[in-house]
């Protein structure tokens, strides 16, 4: 009989665990809350969010991704349904539904539960502006849902949040949930212009909303080996932002771009190309970083 294709990819991911590619990972002190930011669209945040959140489920990490984008595309590179009116992330900012009702364990990767977003999303930027506390609407549901997984002696390890392209009510309230701003920087042209907006947001919401943010974890994507300006633009982000670069660069590939069309991540879709396991890298990179750091959040969360 034929497998069903939840069954395949079931299968297909036991097979990349047992081929000896992931080793469990040492889990954090506590559940580390990251927003996956950058203002500018297309610099690779969807496919960050997504690879890396898969890498880490399949390493033994339980991970939790929150699609913030209106396009739903982490959702869609799930697999996770988010058509208009299925329990979204919409439904949680803005009509209080508790996050565990949205949430859904993602078929590849059974470590992982994906909050899909729906094209609803696109209104809540406006409808948000009138609520109470509509910075903090994202936190507050975090919170309670995280502790409830705590309670069921199901501790999240890692929260990955994708954000749209903008600094608009929908990040700010990522910036304000989160601890640490996962940013990915393509190694292009202007790739370090307009990261001072950025910092500046980042600024401002520390002052007056979370202490705790900080950008702790950069990432290098769409690398292309062929061009000098490749190798320039990562000298210099390094050069700038030293130790929070992680070592991995993700390499421009074209599995990399056609995985999401087939509904998956690049690392179930083709488990031995070079984009795959530079995932798989960063995902150990960034877990093995954190896993000595004190515990910001202990007992909060
Ligand atoms: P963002 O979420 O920042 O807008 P995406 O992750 O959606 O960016 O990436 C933008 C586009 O680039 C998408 O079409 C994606 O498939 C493609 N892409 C992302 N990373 C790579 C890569 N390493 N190699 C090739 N294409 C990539
Ligand atoms: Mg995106």
């Amino acid at each position: 009989m034929e497998p069903t294709p939840i069954a395949a990819e079931a299968e297909r991911a036991t097979r990349i665990l047992t081929a000896g590619v992931a080793r469990v990972l040492p889990p954090p002190p506590a559940t580390r809350i990251m927003t996956v930011s950058n203002h500018k669209g297309g610099v690779g945040k969807t496919t960050t969010a997504v690879n890396v959140a898969v890498a880490l489920a399949l390493q033994g990490s339980r991970v939790v991704l929150v699609d913030l984008d209106p396009q739903g595309n982490a959702s869609t590179a799930l697999a996770v349904p988010h058509h208009s009116g299925v329990p979204s992330i919409y439904e949680v900012l803005v009509d209080g539904l508790p996050m565990a009702d949205a949430a859904v364990q993602v078929a590849a990767a059974p470590l992982l539960t994906c909050v899909p977003a729906s094209i609803d999303l696109a209104g809540a930027e406006i409808e948000l502006v009138s609520v109470v506390a509509r910075e903090s609407r994202l936190q507050r549901a975090l919170t309670a849902y995280l502790a409830g997984l705590s309670a069921a002696g199901r501790r999240a390890d890692y929260v990955l949040i994708d954000c749209p392209p903008s600094l608009g009510l929908l990040t700010l309230n990522a910036l304000v949930a989160a601890d640490e701003v996962f940013l990915p920087i393509q190694c292009e042209y202007y790739a370090l212009e307009g990261l001072e907006q950025l910092g500046k947001t980042i600024e401002r919401v520390r002052i007056h909303l979370n202490a705790d943010l900080h950008i702790s974890t950069i990432l290098l994507t769409m690398y292309d080996a062929r061009t000098r300006l490749a190798d320039q633009v990562a000298a210099e982000v390094r050069r700038f932002f030293g130790d929070k670069v992680l070592d991995s660069v993700i390499p421009r590939s074209v599995r990399v771009s056609e995985a999401p069309g087939f509904g998956q991540s690049v690392i179930t879709y083709d488990p031995g190309s070079r984009g795959a396991l530079a995932y798989f890298e960063a995902a150990r990179d960034l877990a093995l970083r954190g896993a000595d750091r004190p515990a910001a959040h202990e007992g909060q969360r």
